[in-house]
């Protein structure tokens, strides 16, 4: 049975304990959820103590460290670490990276990064076998003292770990700040919570840990449902109960024969031309065009169906309208904005930008309420391309423009076309245009029924000539109209028989000049001549 040991127990025991190896590592593997393969494992310190059992860390560390032991006791646990990774070389033994805790305490001992690689290069374990997980809190005893360790450890090449993510409070800033490699977070401050609050800031964390290109290791999972949801986010590293609890060195050394590995690879790759950290900085350029160039310009991903924006920079803000904020957008459901036929439009455009990693461009419409305003709709361009993606999920880049002014005013004049249409059926009017430049001709819908026009009649007027529309003995009076018009005569107007039956019409021509007097079309017009006419 174990039994607690005290504070002054654990004191006066730490020697000796460290001496016999009674301080030891137990492994926890790490599993590619998606591929069942080991990817690395974390080493935990027991302390198995001859009277009294096994003791665990959250009782002996804190005493550790508040006695300034942790840092041997850390250093042995690195030692240990090294010669299991020195046997299975030597073994040819498979070996997969594994990770040592750094107290917060190690930090304040200048030589701690000094010290663990003397003792790697003492076993000669290569040092993409070991990484150092350092913990969020280490920041609160300064940025420039962590960044100086975490400089320290690159420089000798070493991969390191941000334990405990998401339990500090300023997590995302250090983040930020702090060049990790790998991101863990652990499920645990979650509570199980993860499709509620929890998930909505673990949603949100491994997105935000995708623009720097991070892997994710999600701790402490203890249930099929809790990796598949972080798998859904796009988070596949596991390493919790689900899978292992710590085991031995002897179990472990029996996993690594038995389950096949991999390396941990980058949740998003980022297309080559885009820097994500520079994303991030606030002062790059990236930043600065993203937010004052480009126009209205968002972020979202993409993945089966659903859609998240991620940012969205003033501009955008300003583009959509409706007097919403940066927020407002953030938090609503983009494709709620939509109705069927519309939401239709943008996920096929989605779709298509997916397949053709180019650009893609489509004009929706959006109904927004919003309290001041009620309901309005708007009608936007979107122009969207894949920017990176993780499996299938997509990283989009979006730029908007806001055409509902530009499409009213197509509705309207589709309008007042219309209304020309209907009034030209009702007054028994042909009318077209000739265009001077082209000597093309458009006629109405109605000339296009009767007369059997295309919608352009090309070399105009010879083609009616041809065909009998006009009769022969007018054409070159016809012709010559053509010329006038060209010239710059303003009006034209005579009656001619047209078609073989030579019926009788009065066929008008009005200028019109472009804005530097030039001939620019001439609209003709042909009507009946009734009887009383004459
Ligand atoms: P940690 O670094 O966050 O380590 C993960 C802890 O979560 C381990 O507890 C592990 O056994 C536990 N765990 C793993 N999967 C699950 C799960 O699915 N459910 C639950 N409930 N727990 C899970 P452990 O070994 O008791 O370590 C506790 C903490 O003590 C560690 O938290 C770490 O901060 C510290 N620690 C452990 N070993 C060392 C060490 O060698 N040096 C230093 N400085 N600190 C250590
Ligand atoms: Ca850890």
């Amino acid at each position: 049975m174990d039994k607690r040991m005290s504070e002054q127990e654990l004191i006066d025991a730490f020697d000796k304990a460290l001496e016999n190896n009674d301080i030891h590592p137990v492994y926890q593997p790490q599993i590619n959820h998606s591929t069942g393969r080991m990817v690395g494992a974390e080493a935990l310190m027991r302390w198995k103590d001859y009277n009294n059992g096994m003791q665990y860390p959250s009782d002996f560390i804190p005493v550790l460290e508040n006695n300034d032991l942790i840092y041997r006791a850390d250093l042995h646990l690195f030692e240990e670490v090294c010669k299991l990774q020195r046997e299975c070389i030597d073994d040819q033994i498979p070996v997969v990276p594994v990770s040592v805790n750094m107290s917060r305490h190690d930090i304040y001992q200048k030589d701690y990064v000094d010290a663990i690689e003397g003792i790697r290069k003492k076993y000669d374990v290569p040092v993409k076998y070991l990484r150092v997980e350092i913990t969020e809190s280490s920041a609160i005893g300064g940025m420039e003292l962590i960044s100086g360790v975490l400089d320290k450890l690159h420089e000798y090449g070493y991969t390191v770990e941000m334990d405990d993510f998401g339990s500090g409070y300023s997590s995302l800033n250090v983040l930020k700040d702090l060049n990790v490699d790998i991101i863990k977070l652990d499920m645990r401050f979650l509570s199980g919570n993860i499709g509620g609050r929890g998930g909505t800031i673990l949603g949100s964390i491994v997105q935000m840990t995708k623009w720097l290109e991070t892997p994710v290791i999600a701790e402490g999972v203890e249930t099929m449902a809790q990796a598949d949801y972080m798998k859904s986010l796009g988070c596949n590293y596991i390493q919790g109960y689900l899978y292992f609890k710590p085991i031995t060195k002897d179990q472990f050394i029996e996993k690594l024969k038995q389950l096949e590995h991999e390396p941990m690879t980058p949740p998003l790759s980022l297309i080559s031309t885009m820097n994500a950290d520079k994303f991030w900085d606030p002062s790059s350029l990236e930043t600065l065009i993203f937010s004052n160039f480009v126009g209205g310009a968002a972020i979202f991903s993409y993945q089966m169906g659903k859609m998240d924006i991620m940012r969205v920079n003033p501009k955008y803000v300003k583009e959509l309208g409706m007097n919403s904020t940066e927020k407002d957008i953030l938090k609503t459901d983009p494709l709620t904005v939509f109705d069927e036929h519309n939401k239709k439009i943008y996920l096929d455009t989605i779709k298509k930008a997916i397949v053709s990693y180019d650009e893609e461009t489509c004009e929706t419409w959006r109904t927004f309420y919003s309290d001041c305003c009620g309901e309005d709709k708007v009608c936007i361009r979107t122009h969207m391309r894949v920017i990176g993606n993780a499996g299938n999920q997509y990283l989009f880049y979006a730029m908007i423009n806001n055409i509902t002014k530009e499409k009213r005013q197509f509705a309207d004049l589709a309008e007042s076309e219309k209304i020309f249409r209907t009034a030209s059926e009702h007054a028994n009017i042909y009318a077209w245009e000739y265009i001077i430049a082209t000597k093309e001709m458009r006629p109405c819908f109605r000339c296009m029924r009767d007369l059997s026009l295309p919608p352009v009649v090309k070399n105009y007027p010879e083609p009616v000539i041809e065909n009998g529309l006009f009769p022969p003995d007018y054409a070159d009076m016809y012709r010559g109209w053509m010329k006038q018009l060209e010239e710059g005569v303003p009006y034209l107007e005579a009656v001619i028989p047209l078609t073989v039956g030579r019926v009788p019409f009065r066929v008008r021509y009005t200028l019109e000049y472009d804005e530097n007097g030039k001939p620019l079309k001439a609209y003709g017009s042909a009507t009946l001549v009734v009887q009383e006419d004459e």
